[in-house]
């Protein structure tokens, strides 16, 4: 009897490790200019400083009155303190002389404080004592002043480069000054689906069939990732069909495939990989998803999915990803408000829903139960061989 012959390829790599070895494989994209309006979902290629400062003026966060602190301090309901009105400042147009004591002008959100004014009276406050005065009920507040520069000055460097530029954070370049900004090349990633019984939704379906859910799902978190995708559509379990879908492909970063790299027969996409000699590694220590398997084809990486619609999203979440948008998977941190097992040598990720601030089982956690990822909110990470009993803290990634 002869011994099976041990692979050339590293098996069973951890999470992290699969994580480096995609990374390292993917190009530093190049640095392209787009206008700040375009730029949401990419990443910030180089940092962005201030070019003005914000407020560019002292200014009142509130409609009221501008006046001086120390004139109203013991003003209350039953003793308003009696303020002679004198002008106005409003957003864009100032007041242009200076409030002096027992005086205040109006004031509205946005408006430049005046010279001699400290404070503010919320109109909330305000009682009308006549056209040219005003009785304050209570103390006007400093706090309700924004001082110029109070939120970035100028020249300050406000945004680091690698930013995933997010819709808060667009705002903010807005705001910065920046009509146009610095962010990476859109990654190319070729998306193709694979399996004798995956068909496209609205046509009838078989016995046996399945409706191509990866290839939307990829798509979509591709798309969320700040990729540019080639779609390649299906092709059957024929290895001639998949080597001419993958010659097909021109100028991409990466091909992603969905099915065919596991251990059955037909699993053609791992035979067609494993010819080609450029396995980085086969098998991920993981659940679900193990199956996970990095290779090349003439020069392109490629990365083949396990087609179960868990296991293949979650792989994406946890190791494409990451590499993809050099962002770490966020994690935070709650109470188990139920066991999560652990399995000896994989890292687990359990489906979960967070309830009151604790994570619950979602139950149900087949790799095909691609229900599940549309209700659990959330994979409880247990590391492997671990276990997490009720009450303990645990990493939770939001889905
Ligand atoms: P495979 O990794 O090719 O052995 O497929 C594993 C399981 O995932 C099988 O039950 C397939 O029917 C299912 N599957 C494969 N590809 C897809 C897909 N694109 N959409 C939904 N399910 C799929
Ligand atoms: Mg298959």
């Amino acid at each position: 009897m002869t011994a099976a012959r041990p692979p050339e390829f590293p098996m069973f790599v951890s999470v992290e490790e699969a994580r480096t070895m995609l990374a390292a494989l993917l190009p530093t994209p190049e640095t392209e200019w787009v206008g700040v309006g375009q730029a949401h979902g990419r990443t910030l290629a180089g940092p962005l400083a201030a070019l003005v400062s914000h407020p560019s003026a002292t200014e009142s966060a509130l409609d009221g009155i501008a006046c001086r602190a120390a004139d109203t301090l013991s003003a209350s309901p039953s003793a308003p303190r009696r303020l002679q009105v004198i002008g106005e400042s409003r957003a864009g147009v100032p007041f242009a002389a200076e409030v002096g004591p027992g005086q205040c002008i109006r004031i509205y959100t946005g408006a430049p404080m005046p010279a001699g004014a400290d404070a503010i009276g919320p109109v909330e406050q305000l009682v009308d004592d006549g056209p040219e005065a005003v009785l304050l009920q209570r103390p006007a507040s400093p706090a309700d002043v924004r001082p110029e520069g109070g939120d970035f000055r100028a020249g300050e460097e406000v945004m680091p480069a690698g930013l995933l530029l997010t819709a808060p954070r667009v705002a903010l370049a807005a705001a910065l000054g920046h009509a146009r900004i610095p962010v990476r090349r859109k990654l190319r990633v070729a998306l193709l689906s694979t399996g004798d019984e995956v068909i496209e939704p609205g046509q009838p379906l078989l016995p046996g069939q399945v409706y191509d859910s990866n290839r939307i799902g990829l798509s979509a978190m591709l798309h969320d990732s700040g990729c540019e995708v080639l779609p390649l559509g299906h092709a059957p379990d024929s290895p001639a069909a998949l080597q001419g879908a993958i010659d097909s492909i021109g100028g991409a970063d990466l091909l992603l495939t969905s099915g065919g790299v596991s251990m059955g027969k037909y699993d053609f996409m791992r035979d067609l990989l494993i010819g080609q000699g450029r396995v980085s590694f086969w098998k991920v220590r993981m659940r679900p998803g193990g199956p996970a398997l990095l290779g090349g084809w003439n020069g392109l990486p490629v990365f083949g999915l396990p087609g179960n619609p868990v296991s293949s999203l979650v792989v994406f979440h946890v190791i494409v990803r990451p590499a993809l948008t050099g962002q770490p998977v966020q994690t935070l941190k709650l109470r188990a408000a139920t066991p999560f097992r652990g399995i000896p040598d994989k890292m687990a990720f359990w489906r979960a829903n967070i309830v009151g601030g604790e994570v619950h089982d979602y139950g149900k956690q087949g790799s095909g139960v691609l229900r599940s990822l549309s209700e659990a909110g959330a994979l409880v990470v247990v590391p492997e061989g671990g276990g997490v009993a009720v009450g303990e803290s645990v990493d939770v990634v939001l889905l």
